[in-house]
């Protein structure tokens, strides 16, 4: 049963964004940048652009894209 999110974790290191990928599909993430600022980013379906962080602060700014919508357990 977890094999279908271990092949969705090799796919999101191929070299896109994750913010590029399956982007015909509504996606979550958690967004964390080396100046401490963070956030909560949904994508909606078509979204293919970066936190807003990312795009006005640039250098010198590493954002990190931690997907969230995909670890949802029940369990
Ligand atoms: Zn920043």
């Amino acid at each position: 049963m977890n094999e279908t999110s271990t092949r969705e974790r090799e796919q999101s290191t191929l070299g896109t964004m994750p913010y590029e990928q399956e982007v015909d599909e509504d996606r979550t993430f958690d967004v964390e940048c080396s100046c401490g600022e963070t956030a909560r980013l949904y994508c909606y379906a078509g979204r293919d652009w970066p936190w807003k962080h990312d795009m006005v602060t640039g250098l010198g700014h590493v954002v990190e894209y931690r997907r969230v919508d995909t670890e949802v357990s029940d369990d």
